[in-house]
């Protein structure tokens, strides 16, 4: 069965010198349990010192991007390779921050889950509508295409490694929060869209998070829709006493 993910996204924050800080603030008051799995996904400079620094707990390390060739000409840009010998375990694939600014593309995150789990890396896929397309009434539809596009070309068995997190444009920074309504809707329906591809057992082990101003008030809300298998947070990823009320609402 598929297991509660609590995932923070760092984005564009943090020096060397303040995710030091973070992790000897967060590993005291870090719960114990193994309920759910937590990663923090952190900028790449910051990846080997944060890997050492939370070698001997519960906390997984993602990157927040990678790219889809293995080696080349590439200037500037890092390999799903060269993350995973650092011992990462997982990698934010298609954020929309990336989809809007840096021209990424239903194609560019296909690539890219498959660079990811050909290494061994746990890919987490982003998809999620604007404003303007909600309020069109194209969310499903949307959504739908973005996951069909992501997987397209990824076995059954490569499947269950895959994680998707839908964040609504419109949630993401604005303090804005989907419902649990809204939310439990949509990832309700990125399973069936899994079911429809690879059948139910495989649509039963994936796990779908909410991501958009998640926060200690919400989270546990959110979490409690069952098809709501946990939750990539940005803002409140950065202070460690938010991540881990995050991480007991898990629970
Ligand atoms: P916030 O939690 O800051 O809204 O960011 C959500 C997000 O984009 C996580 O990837």
């Amino acid at each position: 069965y598929r297991k509660t993910i609590i995932a923070g996204n760092w984005k564009m924050n943090k020096t060397l010198s303040e995710t030091r800080a973070f992790a000897e603030e967060l590993k005291p008051i870090l719960p114990k349990g193994k309920w759910c799995d937590v990663v923090l996904c952190v900028p790449y400079v910051n990846i080997p010192a944060a890997i050492r620094l939370f070698k001997d707990c519960r906390v997984a390390i993602g990157a927040e991007n990678c790219h889809y060739e293995a080696t080349g000409a590439y200037t500037g840009e890092v390999s799903a390779e060269m993350l995973k010998e650092l011992g990462v375990k997982y990698v934010i694939i298609g954020h929309s921050e990336r989809r809007q600014y840096y021209n990424e593309t239903d194609l560019t995150v296909n690539k890219k889950v498959h660079a990811a789990l050909e290494v061994g890396l746990r890919p987490i896929v982003c998809v999620g509508e604007s404003l303007e397309q909600r309020e069109l009434g194209v969310t499903m539809e949307l959504i739908a295409y973005q996951v069909k596009c992501a997987l397209s070309g990824v076995s059954a068995d490569k499947l269950r490694h895959v994680v998707i997190a839908y964040e609504p444009l419109w949630a993401i920074g604005t303090g804005k929060t989907a419902t649990a309504e809204q939310a439990g809707e949509v990832c309700q329906a990125i399973r069936a869209v899994i079911r429809k591809l690879y059948g139910a057992r495989v649509a039963r082990s994936v796990t779908i998070q909410y991501g958009g101003s998640m926060n200690p008030k919400n989270a546990a809300e959110l979490l409690a829709q069952p098809d709501v298998d946990g939750g990539l947070i940005g803002g409140a990823s950065l202070k460690p006493e938010q991540f881990v009320e995050i991480i007991n609402a898990a629970n």
